[in-house]
């Protein structure tokens, strides 16, 4: 280790990878740093990258993109084996706001080019998705971002986006989790092509999935944890999942989810868990964020 190289316990290519419909691709398992404290955030990007994550999650508004981009420039890995979202903040759709904001994202992490930018929210109340959208295309195309996608957008603000540009998102990262299964906005993506985000894939600690017998009982059957039932559930479904934890136990163990599978029946009872009338959620609704 003299070289200052660094050991890495796991290949990139152990994650698997989803096609988007740009042709890029994303490691399929993440590391999300939402709520993680920025002064703590490179150490724990360090380490997750040290464990074999390479996708990473941020935000704009999560106030951790210069510690993500400590870890990255710190880490040696090639740029290219590194896949780094980031997202637009709801206050900067309009105008020259969306270009200057994906610059002060690319300066605060060290990138020339983020490998996936969001709109974070569609912000109903303000009626400026449709720009928000039409200004990420053109970041795109300039080359400020590989890929480019919305979060938390229904199918109504899907809808309008791609009438207005014929552009559908490469994907649409939403709460999704077994007690709130996102059905409309599934189809949706599934019909045009976008590949769902889970946000919150195990509820944030807030929704006792864990607790639930269908979870319960496919962790006993497989010898694993309940959260890596849930995430071997999301997984299954196709859904790309960026799980957030400071323990380093569970970082290990939310990526210790490739050597197992659920049965169909296992996927079938936790599937059961939705209300479908949308009590599971866990967070805000996109209806309410502004
Ligand atoms: P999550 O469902 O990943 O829950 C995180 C919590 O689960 C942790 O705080 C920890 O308490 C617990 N946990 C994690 N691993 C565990 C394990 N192995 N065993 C037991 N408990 C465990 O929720 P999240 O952080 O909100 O979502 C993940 C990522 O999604 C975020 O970090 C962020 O990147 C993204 N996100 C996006 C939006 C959006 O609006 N686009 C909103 C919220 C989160």
């Amino acid at each position: 280790m003299g070289s200052g190289a660094r050991v890495y316990h796991r290949r990139m290519a152990d994650i698997p990878r989803i096609e988007l419909n740009d042709g890029n691709s994303i490691p399929q398992l993440g590391y999300g740093v939402f709520q993680v404290p920025p002064e703590e955030t490179e150490r724990h990007v360090s380490r997750a990258l040290e464990i074999g994550y390479r996708h990473i999650d941020t935000a704009a508004i999560y106030g951790n993109e210069e510690g993500v981009g400590r870890a990255i420039a710190s880490s040696g890995i090639p740029r290219d084996e590194l896949f780094i979202t980031t997202k637009l903040w709801n206050d900067r759709h309009e105008g020259e706001e969306p270009r200057a904001a994906t610059e002060e994202s690319l300066e605060r992490l060290g990138l020339e080019q983020v490998d996936l930018y969001l709109v974070h929210w569609p912000t109903p109340r303000r009626s400026n998705h449709v720009q928000a959208w039409t200004s990420l295309v053109g970041l795109r195309d300039a080359g400020l971002a590989r890929s480019i996608g919305v979060s938390n957008f229904e199918p109504e603000h899907l809808d309008d986006i791609l009438a207005a540009t014929g552009v559908v998102p490469a994907v649409n990262q939403v709460e999704l989790h077994p007690a709130h299964g996102q059905r409309a906005v599934k189809e949706w993506c599934a019909r045009h092509g976008a590949r769902v985000e889970a946000w919150g894939p195990l509820g944030q600690g807030k929704y006792d999935l864990f607790g639930e017998p269908a979870v319960a009982e496919a962790a006993a059957a497989h010898g694993i944890t309940p959260a890596q039932a849930v995430i071997r559930w999301h997984l299954q479904h196709g859904h790309i999942v960026f799980p957030k934890s400071v323990r380093e136990e569970r970082l290990r163990e939310n990526l210790e989810v490739f050597d197992f599978a659920l049965d169909d029946a296992e996927v079938a009872a936790i599937d059961a868990l939705d209300p479908l009338d949308g009590t599971g959620r866990v967070g805000s609704s996109p209806y309410d964020v502004h």
